[in-house]
C-alpha cells in the first residue's frame, strides 16, 4: 500500500499535512488505506547478498538506540534489501501463523508487533527517498515496487491461519485479563484484518485482491496524469508588459523557471499551485490571469491522453464494489467506520453546518472586491481568476497590511528556536543539536530531545527545511521509528520537512507568516510523535485516525502569534528588534480575512468527495457530477473547488483521504475548541491545561478512543462554536481571558 500524506488541504490549515509513518504500515496502520493486490509469487526474488552484504539490512546501529544508515543508501540497494526483508518478514509471520501452541496475546498479537523489523527499516529508507530524494532511477524503482509491496500486504492480511489466531485471541474470555492497551491492540488487529476482508470466502477474497490490484494501477495512472499536466501547459511570458503587477520575487522565480525550460530571457508560470497562486494574486493582466487559471483548474480534464475522467469513474466503481463485498453500504461507510466521525452522516452534518455561514461570508467578500474593481474601472463581475487578485487589494485597503513588512521579522532559525521554546513550556522538552548521526543530505540537521526535568532521552528530531529537485513540494512530518516499551524501551525518531528557499550562506532565511504557521503545524505533528508514551509501537504517536491526526498540529499553530513568542523570536534580521506591536495588531486583525473563500474552496471539495463516495457508482460522469453537486450546494460562481475532481490527488491518488477530505475540518473543530481551554484558563502557557493536553491527547497515541481522550482533556465534547469564532463566522461572546 502506498501511503501518501498531503499538505495543504486548505490555506486556513496553512500547509496542513498528515504525518507519514510508513514504517509501521504492515504491522498496524489502523487508519491507513486498505491493502491492495493479491499474493505475489516470490520466485523472482533473488538473494541480495550474493556478493556483498547489503548495508540497509542490519539493525540500525549507532547512538540513541540506532539511527537510519542514510549515508550508505544507494538506490540500487533498495530493491534487494526489500526482497530480503520481505523474505525475513514472511518467515516471521509464518512462525506466528503456523505455531502449534494455543493462540495467546503474547504469541500472536505481541509477536506481530515485533515481526518485520527489518522490513520496517527498509521501508523508512524507501519512503525518505520517495519524498525527498527522488529522481528517474528511484521513480522506476517505485513503479516496480509499489504493486509488490501492495501484494505483500495482502498476503499477510489474507493469511487464514494468522487471522484465525488473531480472532481466537480477540474472542477469548481471557481478553478481559489483558491491560486496556492490550485489549485495544487486539481489537485493532482484529478490526484491521476484518476490514481488509479476512472473513470473506475464497472467491470474494480473490475478487477483492483483483480490485485492489487494479486500483493500485489506477491510482498511479491518476497521479501521473496530473503530474504530466503540471509539467506541460506552462504559460510563457514574452515581454515586460506581461509582468504587470508582479513583485520582484515572483518575477525572479518566473525567470528562473523559464531558464530551467531553456527559455532564458523570458518568464514562465508553471502549471503548479506554487507558481500559479502568486501570479493570480499579483498579475494585473486579466487575460493572463484567466489563461493561467484555466490551465491550472483543468489539470486532468483536457480530453487528451492525460484526461482523468474515465480513471475516476472506474475507481469509483471498483471502490463501490469492494465496499459491497465487505458488507458496507458505500465506500464512505467503509472508510468512516474507522474514524472519529464514525459515519458519513456525522461528517456531512459538520460540513453542512459550516457551509451556509461560509457562503454568506463569500458574498460579503465579493462585495468588497467588486467595489474596488469598480473604482478601478472594471466593467465586469468578479470572475474566479480575479478572486486572489482583488482579495489582496482588499487586504491592503481594509487592513493596511503588506506581507512584505512582516517577512523581515520572520527568520527561519529564530522561529525554530521559538518552537523549541514552546515545546519546553508546554511539554517540558529540551532540544540540543547533535552531529553524531548520519543524514541523507547535507542540509538535514538533527537535534536530540530530552526531558527538561529528568534529562531522560525522548527522541531525535530531523529537520530538512529546504526545497531541492527530487523533493516533494509542501511540508510534512515523518516518523522514522515509533516510540515503544515492548519488547524493550525504544525512543522515537521523527522528522519535519519543508520547502523553504535556501538563501545565500551568510543570509538568514526569511519566511512568510503563512509559512511560519506551517512550520508550527508540522512541529505539532512532531511533538505528537515525541510525546508518545505507550507500550506497543503500532499504537504510538501519530498512528491515530485520519480525522484526529490533524488536531494536535492545527492546535500548535496558535502559539506562533502569542506575545511570548513574537517578542522573543520575531526579531528583525538587521536590527534585532522585535516585531512592533502595531504590526502584530494588524496581523491579528486579518486573522479572519478571506475565510469565506478559504472555507468554501476547501469545503466544496470535501463535500464533493463525500458525495462521490456515497453515490450510486454504476455510471458516474465525474464532470457532470461535480457540476451538478456544486450547483445543488449553491456554490458561489466566483470560486472553484480547491482541488477539482480530475486532479484531486488526495482522494484518487490513493485510498488514504478518500471520503476523508473532511478530516481537516473535523480536526480543526477540535483544535479550535481545545485552544479555548487555554484562553479560558490562564492563557496559552497555562501549565495545568498543557499537562492535561499531554496526558490525554499528545502522549496516548491510539491507546484510547479519541473521543474519550478529548473528553478527558476538555471535560466535554467539542462543539462548533469555537471553530465558527475562529473563522469569524460567529461573533465572540462572553469574557475572553487572553487573545493571541
Ligand atoms: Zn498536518
Amino acid at each position: 500500500m502506498r501511503k501518501i500524506y498531503w499538505m495543504g488541504a486548505a490555506a486556513f490549515l496553512t500547509a496542513a499535512c498528515a504525518p507519514a509513518t510508513r514504517a509501521n504500515v504492515t504491522t498496524s496502520a489502523p487508519a491507513a488505506s486498505q491493502p491492495p493486490a493479491p499474493p505475489a509469487p516470490s520466485a523472482e526474488a533473488k538473494p541480495a547478498t550474493a556478493e556483498a552484504p547489503n548495508p540497509l539490512l542490519p539493525e540500525w546501529k549507532g547512538p540513541y538506540g540506532g539511527v537510519p544508515p542514510f549515508s550508505q543508501v544507494k538506490v540500487e540497494l533498495i530493491k534487494p534489501a526489500f526482497e530480503e526483508a520481505m523474505k525475513r518478514k514472511r518467515a516471521e509471520i509464518a512462525s506466528i501463523a503456523d505455531s502449534a501452541a494455543a493462540p495467546t496475546f503474547e504469541n500472536t498479537i505481541a509477536a506481530l508487533e515485533v515481526a518485520g523489523s527489518t522490513f520496517d527499516n527498509v521501508e523508512v529508507i524507501y519512503s525518505v527517498w520517495s519524498s525527498t530524494m527522488s529522481g528517474p532511477e528511484f521513480q522506476a524503482l517505485e513503479r516496480e515496487m509499489e504493486p509488490k509491496l501492495a501484494a505483500f500486504e495482502d498476503e499477510i492480511t489474507q493469511n487464514e491461519k494468522l487471522f484465525g489466531r488473531i480472532e481466537a485471541v480477540y474472542a477469548s474470555p481471557d481478553k478481559a485479563k489483558l491491560t486496556p492497551e492490550q485489549q485495544r491492540l487486539s481489537w485493532r488487529y482484529h478490526m484491521r484484518f476484518v476490514r481488509a476482508g479476512a472473513k470473506l470466502d475464497v472467491a470474494s477474497k480473490k475478487r477483492l485482491s483483483e480490485i485492489n490490484q487494479r486500483l493500485a494501477l489506477l491510482f498511479a495512472t491518476f497521479s501521473q496524469n496530473v503530474l504530466a499536466d503540471e509539467e506541460s501547459h506552462a504559460v510563457i511570458l514574452e515581454q515586460e508588459a506581461d509582468l504587470a503587477g508582479l513583485p520582484d520575487s515572483v518575477r525572479a522565480s518566473a525567470a528562473a523557471a523559464a531558464e530551467a525550460r531553456g527559455q532564458k530571457g523570458k518568464w514562465a508560470v508553471i502549471n503548479t499551485r506554487s507558481s500559479a497562486d502568486p501570479f493570480l494574486t499579483y498579475s494585473s493582466r486579466d487575460d493572463l490571469r484567466e489563461q493561467v487559471w484555466r490551465n491550472f483548474v483543468n489539470r486532468g480534464d483536457n480530453g487528451d491522453a492525460h484526461d482523468n475522467n474515465a480513471v475516476i469513474a472506474e475507481i469509483l466503481k471498483l471502490r463501490a464494489e469492494r465496499a459491497t463485498l465487505l458488507g458496507y453500504a458505500s465506500h464512505a461507510h467503509w472508510r468512516l467506520e474507522d474514524s472519529m466521525a464514525k459515519t458519513p452522516e456525522r461528517a456531512l452534518s459538520l460540513m453542512q453546518s459550516v457551509w451556509g455561514p461560509a457562503v454568506a461570508r463569500v458574498r460579503e467578500e465579493v462585495a468588497d472586491m467588486q467595489a474596488i474593481a469598480k473604482k478601478e474601472g472594471a466593467k465586469r463581475a468578479i470572475a474566479p481568476w480575479d478572486y486572489r487578485y482583488y482579495a489582496e487589494k482588499v487586504r491592503k485597503a481594509k487592513y493596511d497590511l503588506d506581507q512584505n513588512d512582516v517577512k523581515p521579522y520572520l527568520q527561519l532559525e529564530k522561529l525554530r528556536e521559538a518552537m523549541f521554546w514552546v515545546a519546553g513550556e508546554l511539554f517540558g522538552f529540551a532540544f540540543s543539536p547533535v552531529n553524531d548521526v548520519e543524514v541523507y543530505q547535507p542540509d538535514v540537521r538533527v537535534w536530540e530531545v530530552k526531558d527538561k526535568a529528568t534529562g531522560k532521552h525522548v527522541g531525535l528530531w530531523y529537520f530538512d527545511p529546504y526545497a531541492r529537485p527530487g523533493k516533494r513540494s509542501g511540508a510534512w512530518m515523518n516518523a522514522y521509528r515509533p516510540q515503544r516499551r515492548f519488547p524493550g524501551e525504544v525512543a522515537t525518531i521523527v522528522s519535519n520537512n519543508a520547502n523553504f528557499v535556501k538563501g545565500a550562506p551568510d543570509q538568514p532565511v526569511l519566511i512568510s507568516w503563512d509559512d511560519a504557521r506551517t512550520l508550527f503545524h508540522e512541529f505539532g505533528h512532531a511533538l505528537h510523535g515525541l510525546s508518545s508514551s505507550v507500550t506497543y509501537p503500532s499504537l504510538a504517536g501519530t498512528s491515530v485516525s485520519r480525522d484526529y491526526v490533524e488536531f494536535p498540529s492545527q492546535l500548535l499553530e496558535n502559539w506562533l502569534s502569542t506575545p511570548e513568542v513574537l517578542n522573543r523570536f520575531a526579531l528583525h534580521y538587521q536590527t534585532g528588534k522585535p516585531i512592533p506591536p502595531a504590526l502584530v495588531a494588524k496581523i491579528e486583525k486579518t486573522a479572519t480575512f478571506n475565510q469565506g473563500f478559504i472555507t468554501v474552496e476547501y469545503l466544496a471539495g470535501a463535500l464533493v468527495d463525500m458525495k462521490l463516495h456515497l453515490a450510486d457508482a454504476s455510471s458516474i460522469d465525474p464532470r457532470a457530477f461535480e457540476r451538478d453537486t456544486l450547483a445543488a450546494l449553491g456554490m458561489p460562481q466566483q470560486i472553484v473547488m480547491r482541488h477539482r475532481t480530475p486532479q484531486f490527488l488526495h482522494i484518487f491518488g490513493s485510498d488514504s483521504y478518500s471520503a476523508g477530505y473532511y478530516s481537516y475540518l473535523w480536526s480543526d473543530t477540535l483544535a479550535s475548541d481545545a485552544y479555548e481551554a487555554f484562553t479560558e484558563a490562564k492563557g496559552p502557557y497555562d501549565h495545568g491545561v498543557a499537562e492535561k493536553l499531554s496526558k490525554n491527547v499528545f502522549s496516548v497515541g491510539d491507546t484510547v478512543d479519541p473521543a474519550d481522550g478529548y473528553r478527558a482533556f476538555r471535560g466535554k465534547d467539542a462543539g462548533t462554536d469555537a471553530l465558527m469564532r475562529k473563522r469569524g463566522f460567529l461573533k465572540r461572546s462572553g469574557p475572553k481571558a487572553k487573545k493571541s
